[in-house]
């Protein structure tokens, strides 16, 4: 049996190989109709003793129904390693196959890190919490991000809003300019108009006028002229 602990072992990945896994663990092959999974020791686990003869009838096993029993059995040269007449050579061999197996980097997507003292089956009720925890999380995360968008949403309509009412008064000031900017130029051209047509309708109306103006010198008109009445002398 290999019992000079982690040194036994050939280099191992840190996370996806059996050796560190919560789901690693022992069952009762005797008696395959009980659904009870055992916890596969920390000291086991270093010390690789995985087919021993008090336990010759729990060996390791994967939890979340993984093969390894199998091919711990293919790995190993020796024939239904499960059984209580194994010699020393052979729960040797067949432990050095566990070792290989399990330490194999298989990138095991069920991989959970084991922690002594729980058995699988709490290591999966603890991962299945963890997972519902994080879901959480991710779900408040959620929530508040799309709070945020909403508030940013919000925000910018307003501010949109905000730029096509400055747009509309715009547009209203400009056209009410041209149209200001229109009379204007209309009543121009009309007055340029009239004063152009002025002078041909009234060729002497310039004259008419400046002899009509405040403070022009008018000719005396002879029916104003005073007479002189001489008296009939008697
Ligand atoms: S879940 Fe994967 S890594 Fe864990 S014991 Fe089973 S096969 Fe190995």
């Amino acid at each position: 049996m290999i019992d000079n602990g982690w040194s036994a072992w050939p280099s191992r990945p840190d996370e996806g190989a059996c050796w560190n896994c919560a789901f690693l663990c022992r069952r009762d092959f005797a008696n395959a109709h009980l659904a009870t999974y055992y916890e596969l020791t920390q000291d086991d686990r270093q010390r690789a003793r995985f087919f021993t003869l008090g336990s010759w009838n729990l060996p390791p096993t994967c939890f979340r129904a993984m093969h390894i029993t199998d091919e711990i059995e293919q790995t190993s040269a020796v024939l239904s390693p499960i059984r209580p007449n194994l010699s020393g050579d052979e729960r040797n061999s067949v432990n050095h196959a566990a070792v290989t197996v399990l330490a194999a980097d298989r990138g095991c997507d069920k991989w959970m890190r084991y922690h002594p003292g729980l058995d699988p089956r709490a290591s999966f009720d603890l991962g299945l919490q963890l997972v519902d925890q994080q879901q959480r999380r991710d779900a408040l995360r959620l929530a508040g991000t799309q709070l945020q968008l909403t508030e940013a949403q919000s925000q910018l309509t307003t501010a949109l809003e905000s730029l096509q009412r400055q747009h509309l008064a715009f547009i209203q000031r400009e056209s009410g300019m041209n149209r200001w900017m229109q009379q204007a130029f209309l009543i121009l051209a009309v007055l340029t108009l009239v004063l152009a047509l002025l002078p041909l309708a009234y060729p002497n109306g310039i004259e008419w006028i400046v002899e009509r103006a405040p403070g022009a010198a008018r000719p005396v008109a002879e029916s104003a002229t005073p007479t002189q009445t001489v008296s009939p002398t008697h």
